[in-house]
């Protein structure tokens, strides 16, 4: 008789855990999955995906206005938020639905309830009961977090329920600057709201090269955003009108929702971590060497719990790799270095490598090669969006360091940056590359001169 019930146990069925546990039960583990809401994770359920759909109905706005210049007439257009969330939630049940057959496809058994941990070997789901297996894997994610000192804000709305609100608001407030943020100001926006973005920082999405957070926050204000930089919330109160925002610089705003995107923490609560002695980091998140293990030998942790990149493709990545090296006998270790993002503003982003400020610490001297263009779409319609695409190159190596776009299809062009990227091109190699025109990707490898700040003789 076998010593557990299962070889594998995993709690938490998203991207990282679904990936982990398919290709265990696929090895010929025995495996049993453990989801307390539905299969598929933030991505599919409250994230990447139904936030993707959000983008394409509200660019539609954006579109109507450039169709006159192109010989249409679209008039009386209107949008209807609950016949698109109707059909938004019928995809995403179809998308989870398919995650629960693949599971099952692959062997894996689901159990439908919240797990914790009695000890290192032992889990306990509700209504389920208590199982035992040789190795357990975490992979619960990660959920919004929100100051709880911060007078009302259990009257503000997070990312969550933005997928669901009964109505569309007039107005909305958006509180961060970060991924969220700037996605869901151009969703709303886009969708016809009165949007205001208010953000702490200097600019929006640091970590970020500086020049896409100045053009991003540019763009965002030529589509009607209103962005407010340098201050944050101190209250929200509940008025006659809606919801009054104080903000410390003293300013108040009145809006009908007001969405806080300030970050997001691993989701460890009530994991019983503490009983099978599972150790975390300062921010809470658990802590895994290379191969995603955890101080516990038996127990690993995948994806947001983890908070190394946190993003669907690497938990994914991380997941096959514990996979591969625990299941397959083939010792893996997923590389964090290099990782390309695409963030769905309007205009969307790519980025991939290192910012300009970031390759000046690391490299020290490098070339900067940059380009500011009005994409052809807007060529005769009066738009005076503009694209960005910069390069940045390593002088000692010659190598491209990092790659930044702004513009209509950045997130499909950085893919393919991402894997030159990595494998180490030089500015030549990737230069040799001939242009396909007419697109807005050929700028990439035309960008012959250096680009020198203005007042500087040189690129230091
Ligand atoms: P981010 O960490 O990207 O941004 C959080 C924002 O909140 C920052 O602008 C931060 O400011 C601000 N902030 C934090 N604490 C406070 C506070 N106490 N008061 C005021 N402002 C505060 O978090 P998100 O929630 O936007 O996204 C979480 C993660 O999810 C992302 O980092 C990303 O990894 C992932 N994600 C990826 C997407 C994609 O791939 N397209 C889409 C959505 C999410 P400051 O910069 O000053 O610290």
């Amino acid at each position: 008789m076998a010593k557990y019930d299962y070889d594998l146990f995993v709690i938490g069925a998203g991207s990282g855990g679904v990936r982990a546990a398919r290709l265990a039960a696929m090895s010929g583990a025995k495996v049993a999955v453990a989801e307390e809401h539905r299969v598929g994770g933030t991505c599919v359920i409250r994230g990447c995906v139904p936030k993707k759909f959000m983008v394409y109905a509200s660019e539609f706005s954006h579109h109507f206005k450039t169709a006159k210049s192109y010989g249409w007439t679209v008039e009386g257009a209107t949008f209807d938020w609950q016949a698109f969330l109707a059909e938004k939630d019928k995809e995403i049940a179809r998308l989870s639905g398919i995650y629960v057959r693949n599971l099952q496809n692959a062997g894996a058994e689901l159990a439908h309830g919240k797990a914790r941990l009695l000890d290192a070997h032992t889990v306990e789901v509700d209504k389920v009961g208590t199982r035992t297996a040789d190795k357990i894997l975490i992979a619960t994610g990660g959920r919004p977090w929100a100051p709880k000192d911060l007078p009302g804000v259990e009257l503000a709305i997070s990312s969550n329920e933005a997928f669901h609100l009964p109505e569309l608001p007039r107005r909305i407030v958006i509180a961060g600057g970060g991924y969220i943020a700037v996605e869901f100001a151009g969703i709303f926006n886009g969708l016809g709201v009165e949007t205001a973005l208010v953000h702490r920082g200097p600019n929006v999405l640091r970590g970020f090269d500086d020049d896409v957070r100045s053009h991003l926050a540019e763009e965002m204000e030529k589509r009607g955003i209103t962005v407010v930089l340098g201050t944050q919330h101190t209250a929200i109160e509940k008025t006659s009108g809606g919801l009054l925002s104080r903000f410390s610089n003293g300013h108040e705003v009145e809006s009908d929702v007001v969405m806080l995107c300030l970050g997001r923490e691993p989701y460890v609560e009530g994991l019983g971590l503490e009983a099978a002695g599972v150790k975390l980091t300062e921010r809470g998140a658990v802590a895994v060497d290379d191969h995603s293990r955890s101080n516990v030998e038996n127990i690993w942790a995948v994806g947001d719990v983890t908070d190394r990149i946190n993003l669907t493709p690497v938990a994914i990545r991380e997941g096959q790799a514990f996979a591969e090296t625990e299941f397959y006998g083939r010792p893996t270790a997923f590389d964090h270095e290099t990782v390309a993002s695409a963030v769905f503003s309007q205009p969307p982003i790519g980025s991939v490598g290192l910012s300009e400020a970031d390759a000046r610490k690391v490299c020290g001297k490098v070339d900067i090669y940059l380009a500011r263009l009005k994409p052809m779409k807007y060529a005769f319609n009066g738009s005076d969006e503009r694209a960005l695409l910069k390069l940045v190159v390593d002088c000692a190596t010659e190598k491209v360091v990092g790659c930044h776009v702004v513009g209509p299809d950045a997130p499909e062009m950085i893919q393919m940056a991402a894997i030159a990227i990595k494998m180490g091109v030089t500015k030549a190699q990737w230069d040799a590359a001939c242009a396909v025109h007419p697109t807005l990707a050929e700028e990439l490898v035309t960008m012959r001169e250096k680009f020198v700040p203005m007042g500087l003789g040189q690129v230091a």
